[in-house]
């Protein structure tokens, strides 16, 4: 069961159907995109000897050749090392001194990157290099047998905190994933397309499984990303789309089609996910875009499946439970159980505020190379998540903060989310993220990071009021910054540890001796 069988089987049955596009341009259709993965495939086993179970490096934007180099390390039996290119080459140098990489496929813009992190020219293919070029022309590989729990992904996480650590992801977790797109997520058809207008590299790139397996278009942006214009006007001209955005994407699109009243009807799926979607946020973006997203939560442990929060529970605004699921991250996909414990790992009852713990199909293999963390992680057959959630009677899983995320002020707990959702109804606000801060009183207090809207104005005594109007007083901030944007990884997602960082240092700073 080797998972590149899912483009093995389109390259016949949906054989001249188009696959690949660069923008609004056809690139390949099905019979091609088979031919040429499996010439790579050839080419990686005679050319670079690669054996089943080598791990390659793909180190790339995105750009149309990516998915059939990914598609080729898995039609060769080896085990793909999908790099964040935005990495520093230090970073990078980690991940591959972990992974150890036989080969590395990299796009020519990161070639300088993989030298300067220690790649061997003799173990590099460019991407589109007239060497890839020829590498086209080699004697396709007969589809290597896999069995389902053989690794196919060493998946790095993203490390908002933390060295990245390499998740095992096996050919069944990958089909697992992809079979839950199915069941929970969206129903795709084979003239559907899926835009990547995030990394390739991550949760989006998982994406085209589902797609490949129904015979239905990828698109590659020109951009390589994301660019609100570019998708709305591929919306118009390649149609039906779906992507995965991370919230703050969303939030960008919403504001582009408001500020020029673009029609959104090319527009099939936004799943969206990977980081807290704020209410505020989420009423905007139904209203503005319509009966069109879903939300996924996931991690790479358990890739893009933990819960699902459905289009139809999205659109159910009538019901009046309709603000809490909307809330919360939906319930648990099919493919995995979901629960949520204490710290004695006992299952907790509805309501009840503990761990999120998930075990199912999708649950990794375990950390490479990594026994002790993987002891922490996997444990009695369950995946620990680190996210802290409740769970309802009806099995919707509304997530809390990170337990590293959460503030203990006089020792009461305070859960930033819930001050941040506060914050974002404010009219001047546009962006908002609380953090603890040390206090020698306290402990630690709320400090909150503001972003605010272009020609608005705010100040502490309004955003105090606004607060205490909403509520505890212990929770809210005693601290406001006003900063041009929030920090965030190339995932989208706030880095807090650095804003807390940030605070550390100016405390640290203030307590100095001047130099006169
Ligand atoms: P990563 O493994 O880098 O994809 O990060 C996974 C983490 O992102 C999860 O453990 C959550 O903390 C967070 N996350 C993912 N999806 C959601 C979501 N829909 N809502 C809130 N947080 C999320």
């Amino acid at each position: 069961m080797n998972i590149a069988n899912l483009l093995r089987r389109s390259g016949q049955v949906h054989a001249d159907r188009p696959a690949v596009w660069h923008g609004d341009e056809l690139r390949f259709d099905y019979q091609t995109l088979a031919h040429r993965t499996a010439a790579l495939a050839g080419f990686l086993r005679q050319a670079f000897k690669v054996l089943p179970g080598e791990r390659i490096a793909i180190f790339a934007t995105n750009v149309p050749e990516y998915l059939e180099a990914l598609q080729a390390i898995y039609w060769a039996g080896a085990v793909s090392v999908p790099v964040n290119a935005k990495l520093h080459h230090r970073e990078l140098a980690h991940v591959l001194a972990d992974a150890e990489p036989c080969l590395w496929l990299v796009t020519p813009d990161l070639l300088q990157t993989a030298i300067d992190a220690g790649a061997n020219e003799s173990q590099l293919l460019v991407l589109g290099s007239p060497a890839y070029r020829e590498a086209l022309f080699a004697a396709p590989a007969e589809l290597t047998p896999r069995q389902p729990d053989d690794l196919a992904s060493l998946f790095y996480t993203s490390g908002t905190t933390g060295r990245p650590k390499g998740v095992m992801q096996t050919h069944r977790n990958l089909l697992a994933m992809t079979a839950c797109y199915f069941m929970d997520v969206d129903d795709v058809h084979a003239d559907d397309a899926m835009l990547y207008a995030a990394p390739l590299s991550h949760g989006a790139g998982l994406y085209h499984f589902a797609h490949m397996a129904r015979g239905a278009r990828h698109v590659v942006p020109r951009s390589g990303g994301f660019d609100a214009e570019e998708i709305m006007a591929l919306a118009q001209s390649v149609g039906r789309l779906s992507f995965f955005a991370a919230p703050t994407m969303v939030r960008r699109l919403v504001q582009h089609v408001r500020s020029v009243g673009a029609d959104t009807r090319g527009i099939k799926t936004i799943v969206y996910g990977g980081g807290p979607m704020y209410l505020e946020d989420i009423k905007t973006a139904l209203d503005v875009l319509g009966p069109r997203l879903v939300q996924i939560y996931g991690q790479g442990e358990s890739p893009m499946t933990i819960t699902a929060l459905s289009r139809d529970t999205l659109e159910q605004r009538g019901d009046p439970d309709w603000l809490r699921r909307a809330a919360s991250v939906g319930v648990a996909q099919t493919a995995v159980e979901v629960a949520v414990v204490d710290t004695a790992g006992r299952t907790l009852g509805p309501s009840q505020l503990g761990e999120v713990v998930v075990r199912g199909a999708t649950v990794m293999a375990g950390y490479w190379r990594n026994p002790e963390a993987t002891a922490g992680t996997l444990k009695d057959g369950w995946l620990y998540t680190g996210d802290m959630g409740i769970l309802d009677e009806d099995g919707f899983l509304t997530l809390k903060d990170r337990s590293k995320d959460l503030i203990i002020s006089g020792g009461s707990n305070i859960y930033p989310r819930e001050v941040e959702e506060v914050l974002l109804m404010h009219p001047a606000v546009n962006e908002a993220t609380v953090v603890g801060m040390h206090d020698p009183e306290w402990g630690e207090v709320p400090v909150a990071f503001l972003a605010l809207h272009a020609e608005t104005r705010t100040d502490t005594a309004e955003l105090d009021a606004w607060c205490l109007r909403h509520l505890a007083r212990f929770k809210r901030p005693k601290h406001y910054r006003v900063v041009d944007s929030l920090p965030k990884n190339s995932y989208g997602k706030v880095l807090k540890t650095l804003l807390r960082e940030q605070l550390e240092f100016d405390v640290i700073a203030a307590h100095l001796p001047s130099a006169d």
